[in-house]
């Protein structure tokens, strides 16, 4: 079924996923929309991904967007998956309001899937009505590319289109289509339905498919299917040590919402810490927890626990011999988080080489943040003024100061001390480090209050808050300047986000 209804992105799509057998997804159309209106467009993304750059038609690509045209080439599908959704294992999930419209190769050859969140009901759809509100898809929208500008690996946002409909959630809201791009949209949980059926074939089918497009110098390994488990390990362990480093808490680590490139994937609850502290949850729906920020990298851990599982008769014929192989692949993912998040620490401190204590003098910083309910990005990213070079001249490093941030300011001189004979021991030359330092740590961050303002003024027509945070978050290691110097405040009490609800 090729449906070459438009070419407003200049590109012919391929169908990829939609290769698979009939069992991986349903075919289905987005339901139109009455009022396409194409609300935000990714012009850097689209340039990435070889889209028409000249002659856009804001119109045209509002068709594209909410799904009321097909791109040349598009087989539409909803694809179906599985999932652990805290702890419980749910055997039918499947993509309820998000169609699969396929995939192109970007410029630099990487496989790109292009994916319409929000564009009306599927066969998974449950209770469902397989639409999104306007500030959820606002709100993955500046996230994601957050994200994307922090350096963390992420799934993008193309563009974000209104429907000119209402959605009916605790009120009528503004509706909207959210298009999102994925090195795979297959998660965990995609594996988990196939194995929970004993469905050997299709197995092998998804992990060829994943290999092939994701992970080829894998496909003549020795043992395939164990490559793929080491590699996302891997990626998970570095992914999370990314998002701590940055006070990101995900908020629905479930298995249906890991991503097997290691890509953040499904932005619902997810939120930034603005004080710091480790057992901060914002989750409405997380009642114990579970995906509390330091929770994290054991949630990852249980997570690939269970795609291990999934890939055992694919690691080897005998069934012990498998469990081995997989427990010994999973044992690493400690120490490889440790170690990644560890040299991320470092760096934030503007350590470059490793020394022992550097773990004791990161640990004792972020003790002294959460006992002083000291914000995260602040924090980190003041302490280059109060680098070895610049503590004498306050006047050389303006802003704000370590010692400022905390409720007990005379905490922070015997920690800087210690910091400051840490440096010593350094090779950096002290501009180099301190640029370094502003590298790492971001002045900007996605902050929750400033997401939820812009979300309200969208609801009532003003797109403005929404346009200058979207642009100022692509550049979040600048200092913000004029009017939006702002931006990298902390909320004041009245603005703090505590809670966050999924925006289905
Ligand atoms: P999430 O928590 O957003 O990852 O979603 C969990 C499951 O619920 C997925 O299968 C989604 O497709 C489905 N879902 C979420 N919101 C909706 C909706 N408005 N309509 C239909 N399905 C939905
Ligand atoms: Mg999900």
């Amino acid at each position: 079924m090729t449906t070459p209804d438009s070419d407003a992105f200049g590109r012919v799509l391929e169908a990829g996923y939609a290769r698979l057998p009939e069992r991986f997804y349903a075919r289905v159309r987005p339901t139109p929309v009455v009022g396409p209106r194409l609300l935000a467009w990714n012009e850097a993304l689209a340039a990435e991904l070889g889209l028409r750059t000249d002659a856009l038609d804001p119109r045209a690509l509002a068709e594209l967007v909410t799904g009321n045209a097909l791109p040349a080439g598009a087989e539409a599908i909803a694809t179906v998956y599985a999932g652990h959704q805290f702890g419980q294992f749910v055997p039918q999930l499947g993509d309820g309001r998000a169609i699969l419209l396929g995939e192109l190769r970007d410029r630099a050859g990487r496989p790109r899937e292009i994916q319409l969140k929000g564009s009306g009901p599927t066969p998974f759809s449950r209770a469902g009505d397989g639409r999104a509100a306007l500030g959820p898809v606002l709100r993955e929208y500046l996230v994601s590319e957050a994200m994307h500008a922090l350096g963390i690996p992420s799934t993008r946002t193309l563009a974000a289109a209104a429907t000119g409909e209402s959605v009916l959630r605790e009120r009528a809201l503004p509706g909207a289509v959210l298009a999102r791009v994925a090195s795979t949209h297959v998660r965990v949980g995609t594996f988990e339905y196939f194995a929970a059926r004993n469905d050997r074939a299709a197995l092998d089918a998804l992990c060829g498919h994943v290999l092939h497009r994701l992970y080829p110098h894998l496909v003549d390994s020795p043992r395939p299917a164990l490559g793929l488990l080491e590699t996302l390990i891997e990626r998970q362990a570095g992914l999370v040590a990314q998002w701590m480093a940055v006070g990101f808490v995900h908020g629905v680590m479930n298995t249906d919402n890991t991503s097997v490139a290691g890509e953040t994937i499904d932005y619902g609850p997810c939120a930034f810490l603005d004080a710091y502290d480790p057992a901060t949850v914002f989750s409405s729906i997380d009642r114990f927890g579970r995906y509390a920020y330091a929770n994290q990298p054991h949630a990852a851990h249980w997570n690939l626990a269970r795609f291990a599982e999934t890939l055992l008769p694919l690691i080897d014929p005998d069934v012990q011999r498998a469990a081995d192989l997989a427990n010994q692949a999973l044992a690493r993912f400690e120490s490889l988080f440790e170690t990644r998040r560890l040299a991320l620490w470092r760096r934030k401190l503007g350590l470059a080489v490793p020394l022992e204590g550097d773990a004791e003098l990161a640990g004792d910083w972020l003790a002294l943040l959460a006992a002083n309910g000291a914000d995260f990005t602040v924090a980190f990213r003041s302490l280059a003024r109060a680098l070895p070079e610049r503590a004498a001249d306050a006047a050389a490093a303006p802003g704000i100061h370590p010692g400022d941030l905390l409720a007990d300011a005379g905490a922070f001189d015997p920690w800087m001390r210690r910091w400051h004979a840490r440096l010593a021991l350094e090779p950096t030359t002290a501009v180099a480090r301190a640029q370094a330092m502003d590298l790492v740590n971001p002045a900007l961050i996605p902050r929750n209050h400033r997401i939820e303002q812009a979300i309200v003024a969208a609801e009532s027509g003003d797109f403005s808050q929404f346009t200058a945070l979207a642009r100022s978050l692509a550049r979040p290691f600048a200092e913000p300047s004029g009017p939006f110097a702002d931006l990298a405040l902390p909320p004041q009490p009245q603005e703090r986000v505590r809670r966050t609800f999924c925006g289905t």
